[in-house]
């Protein structure tokens, strides 16, 4: 297996996700795997890939991946493939990502499997672990060619820290005429304060249980106490409680948190399966058979209106001494 892992970056870091895509590379070849990044003055960012075990890292610099538009990429990575052979091209799930994955599998005439939640090596073949039946059960998908496209569902995978260093190769990507014909227009971003909950080491989610958009404030500031992020179920974000963005679950983000605070939730399976993966799960709850304590590492049996404004002094008071 010779995989090349597409990484994505933010306002001068590297996602976290496509270094947890890069940790699982590597552990699958055994060693360091390669990389690209694609960018505008994104050089020295792409040596920080050796640290994550990044053996080579092809970096292309152009003003032409300014914008997160994914056909100038396709290209770059279709050339990449074609010059260096890579059977397997791996992506971690984001809106770039996707279109890029997507793209590079048509212009590869390659098989694409999303969603994947594992990638392991069976019998000398590679066998994708992808959720199925709203994550009821776990399907093995395979690929009937080279080479093969992963995109990985987000949160799976943490980074690992190998202390590497990178072989950083530049290269020119050889762009087509039509890649340049979408232009962004405009791009607008949802104002939002501290991490993003894909990001966050901490979540504290809100549910139903709150009672009113206003009681959103009691999770905002535990979480803000708590240097987390804010997430909530489909039954607020649906009621316009608070954004779509920070919906977790089946049909919303899957996060995979350090802590995750569930405040008011009931725990539906169809929430369950964008936050079961988190380290520790406390839940607050007044019903003590809410489905959420079945699989809760903590829980709290009570009115969250009384707990949640404790706790948040408690954390703040620990925090101040
Ligand atoms: C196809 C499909 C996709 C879906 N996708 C998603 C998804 O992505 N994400 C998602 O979250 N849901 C999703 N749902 C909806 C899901 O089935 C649940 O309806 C939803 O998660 C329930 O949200 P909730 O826990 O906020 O509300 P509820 O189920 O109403 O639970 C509220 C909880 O708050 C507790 N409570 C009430 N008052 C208090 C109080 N004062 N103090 C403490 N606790 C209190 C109650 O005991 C209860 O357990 C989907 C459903 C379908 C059919």
């Amino acid at each position: 297996m010779a995989s090349l892992v597409f990484l994505e970056h933010h306002e001068g870091e590297l996602q976290k996700g496509s270094l947890g895509a890069l940790a699982k590379a590597a552990e699958l070849e055994g060693g360091d795997v390669a990389a690209v990044v694609l960018g505008s003055g994104v050089e020295e960012l792409a040596g920080r890939a050796g640290r994550y075990g990044a053996g080579a890292v092809f970096v292309a610099d152009d003003p032409a991946f300014e914008k997160p538009l994914p056909q100038p990429r396709v290209d770059a990575l279709a050339q990449l493939v074609g010059e260096h052979g890579f059977d397997t091209i791996l992506f971690a799930a984001s809106v770039l990502s996707a279109d890029v994955a997507a793209g590079l599998a048509a212009r590869l005439d390659a098989g694409l499997n999303w969603d994947l939640v594992d990638l392991v090596r069976e019998d000398g073949r590679l066998v994708g672990k992808r959720p199925a039946l709203g994550d009821t059960v776990v399907a093995d998908v395979g690929w009937t060619s080279e080479p093969r496209i992963a995109l990985f569902r987000s949160g799976t995978f943490e980074p690992k820290e190998t202390g590497g260093e990178a072989d950083v190769r530049t290269f020119d990507a050889d762009l087509e005429d039509f890649s340049s014909a979408a232009v962004m227009v405009e791009q607008a971003h949802e104002e939002s304060t501290g991490p993003s909950i894909e990001d966050a080491d901490v979540i504290v989610a809100g549910g139903r249980g709150l009672g009113g958009p206003e009681k959103f404030s009691l999770v905002e500031e535990l979480a803000q106490a708590l240097g987390g992020a804010v997430a909530a179920t489909r039954a607020v974000v649906d009621s316009g409680w608070y954004p779509y963005s920070a919906q977790v679950g089946q049909t919303g983000r899957t996060v995979s948190p350090k802590l995750y605070v569930a405040c008011g939730i009931s725990g539906a399976i169809q929430h369950k399966v964008g936050m079961q993966t988190s380290s520790t799960i406390v839940a607050i709850n007044k019903d003590p058979n809410a489905p959420i304590f079945d699989f809760a590492d903590l829980g709290v049996v009570g009115d969250l209106n009384e707990i949640v404004p404790k706790l948040t002094e408690l954390v703040r008071a620990r925090r101040a001494g």
